[in-house]
């Protein structure tokens, strides 16, 4: 439907313009609709700004040094290449530059969401909104009407209440951050944890990663899981599990990056849920730990904290999310919420693909609502993950009986660099009906691999038509298609006796 009621300002507000509010807007207003967005802080949202983008450029950064080693096995001699584990001489790096140059194309991209929004015809307020009743908003000093008022406000990093919290850094000061510490402690076992503790790893800093559990990325495949902390390691990262932190002090002299000391972790035993089978902790680390700056990247929470949700009369879960249907409509009928304000899947595709479904439906009354089922998604860890559809402990308990194919390999490159790093592919298929149930991979390439992977698995494929399909030689990603013999079949008493994590 087509809703323009003169009766209010604007058919429709938007509070918030990251990845879910900007889609909604220009969708909605190129159907018509008078459209107005509200951000507060920054165009394009979490992932131009502190996300996605900027992260997956200081993943890029990171791997250089290891590239300079890596080529001196293909002949390539020079001081870079000639210092094996140094990444001397040609291949000094330096922070400010990196930051200065990511900071001009966020810049960019900052203009570039100001021109979608207002070139769909949308008006843009620079400003924070808040609702002040259940058509009404206020922003930038006067208060508005709309007909639907659409909540993408997206989250906010979590920090555990403990003391000396206040010496911790989030993930959003990473990306401002104005000296590259020599030492950082990461704290979390999540997307975030492991990307950037690869990625200052990957700089040169000497990290410690603080997981509570005995194995991190809960929820993921065990396998790769297992896979990732060996990677890690090797790479230099001290990963210490079953470890969290019980109070962080400030130490004069317990920095090493020059200037304004640094920071000491009182260590705790974990306290976090089980791991996979096997896979049992040291009961949990006690002691000290000291940095330079200390990293939380401990998850986060719907941003909707003096939002004025209740002026509406917005339900809303314990941690603030607002409780929305399939079509992403709130309990109050005109109310809508897209993003990880919704906490479903907390992912920059999710969002947009939320939004532009919510302005579909009210719009151009063409109802659709998202799919979250099989949405494949990637860690940006060194090397990558690329995961879609059911780890193994999750088929395992779905289906009766389950065909486990697991590929371990050494990459192609690494038999002339010499480089210690293994492949994981992995696929999981349904006995009964054949059907590919779930991809996990470990690999450099692994986020682009899988893309092409969950096309396959949105339309059932079966692991007859993965046999069928020709591969592509040489490649890691031909492992897919020639892994011919199940490495184990999970029949669901034996899964039934294997803890999720
Ligand atoms: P956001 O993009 O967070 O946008 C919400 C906007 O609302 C913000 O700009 C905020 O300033 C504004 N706002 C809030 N309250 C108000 C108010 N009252 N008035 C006005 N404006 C307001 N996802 C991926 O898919 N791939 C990745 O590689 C990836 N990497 C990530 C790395 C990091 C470090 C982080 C933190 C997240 C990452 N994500 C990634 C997740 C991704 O960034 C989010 O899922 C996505 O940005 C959510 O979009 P959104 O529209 O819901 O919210
Ligand atoms: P996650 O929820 O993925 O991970 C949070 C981590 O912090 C978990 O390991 C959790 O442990 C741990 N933790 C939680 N509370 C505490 C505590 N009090 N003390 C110690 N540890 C704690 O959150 P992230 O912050 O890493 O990322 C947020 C979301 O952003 C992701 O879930 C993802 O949706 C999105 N994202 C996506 C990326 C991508 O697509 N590549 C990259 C980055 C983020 P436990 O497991 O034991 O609960």
């Amino acid at each position: 439907m087509s809703e323009h009621d003169q009766d209010y300002d604007y058919d429709l507000f938007v509070i918030g313009a990251g990845s879910g509010g900007t889609r909604a807007a220009r969708i909605a207003a190129g159907y018509g609709a008078r459209v107005a967005v509200a951000e507060e802080r920054f165009l394009g949202g979490t992932c131009v700004n502190v996300g996605c983008i900027p992260k997956k450029l200081f993943v890029y950064a990171s791997h250089f040094a290891e590239d300079f080693e890596d080529a001196a096995g293909f002949g390539w001699r020079g001081p870079a290449a000639a210092a094996p584990g140094g990444g001397s001489g040609l291949a000094a790096f330096d922070w400010p530059t990196l930051v200065a140059n990511k900071d001009r194309e966020i810049e960019r991209l900052n203009g570039i969401y100001r021109g979608l929004i207002e070139g769909a015809g949308a008006r843009l307020f620079d400003a924070r909104a808040t609702i002040v009743g259940p058509h009404a908003i206020s922003v930038d000093g006067s208060t508005v009407s709309a007909r639907h008022i659409l909540v993408a406000t997206g989250g906010e990093p979590t920090l555990p209440d403990i003391p000396g919290i206040e010496h911790a850094i989030r993930s959003d000061d990473v990306f401002y951050l104005e000296r590259l510490p020599q030492r950082l402690i990461v704290v979390g076992g999540g997307y975030i944890a492991v990307e950037l503790a690869g990625v200052f790893a990957g700089l040169g800093v000497e990290v410690t990663q603080l997981y509570r559990g005995p194995l991190f990325l809960r929820g993921f495949d065990d396998d790769i899981r297992r896979g990732l902390a060996e990677e890690m390691r090797k790479r230099g990262v001290a990963l210490r599990f079953d470890t969290n932190v019980a109070a962080i002090e400030r130490v004069a002299n317990g920095g090493s990056g020059g200037g304004g000391g640094g920071v000491r972790a009182r260590l705790a035993a974990g306290g976090g849920r089980g791991g996979p089978a096997g896979v049992s902790g040291p009961g949990g680390e006690t002691g000290t730990v000291d940095a330079d700056l200390i990293l939380y990247a401990t998850g986060r929470h719907p941003n909707t904290a003096g939002l004025g949700l209740q002026n509406a009369g917005v339900a809303t879960a314990p941690n603030g999310a607002v409780l929305v249907d399939a079509w992403s409509r709130s309990n109050v009928e005109h109310i809508w919420a897209v993003g990880d304000v919704t906490d479903r899947i907390n992912l920059t595709p999710v969002a947009i693909r939320e939004g532009h479904c919510f302005a579909e439906t009210v719009f151009n009354d063409n109802p659709i609502s998202p799919d979250h089922e099989d949405v494949p998604t990637a860690v940006f860890s060194q090397p990558a993950i690329g995961t879609c559809g059911l780890t193994e402990a999750e088929a395992g308990d779905r289906y009766p009986e389950v065909d486990v194919y697991v590929s371990t390999f050494r990459p192609l490159k690494h038999t002339l660099t010499g480089r210690d790093q293994r492949s994981v592919m992995k696929l999981l298929v349904d006995a009964a009906t054949d059907r590919v149930v779930g991809c996990h991979l470990l690999d450099p390439d692994a986020a682009e691999i899988v893309q092409g992977v969950g096309i396959a698995m949105k339309c059932g494929a079966t692991k007859a038509q993965f046999d069928r399909t020709m591969a592509i030689h040489p490649t890691a990603a031909e492992e897919i298609v020639t892994m011919r013999t199940p490495s184990r079949r999970l029949r669901r008493e034996e899964a039934a006796s294997t803890e999720v994590a």
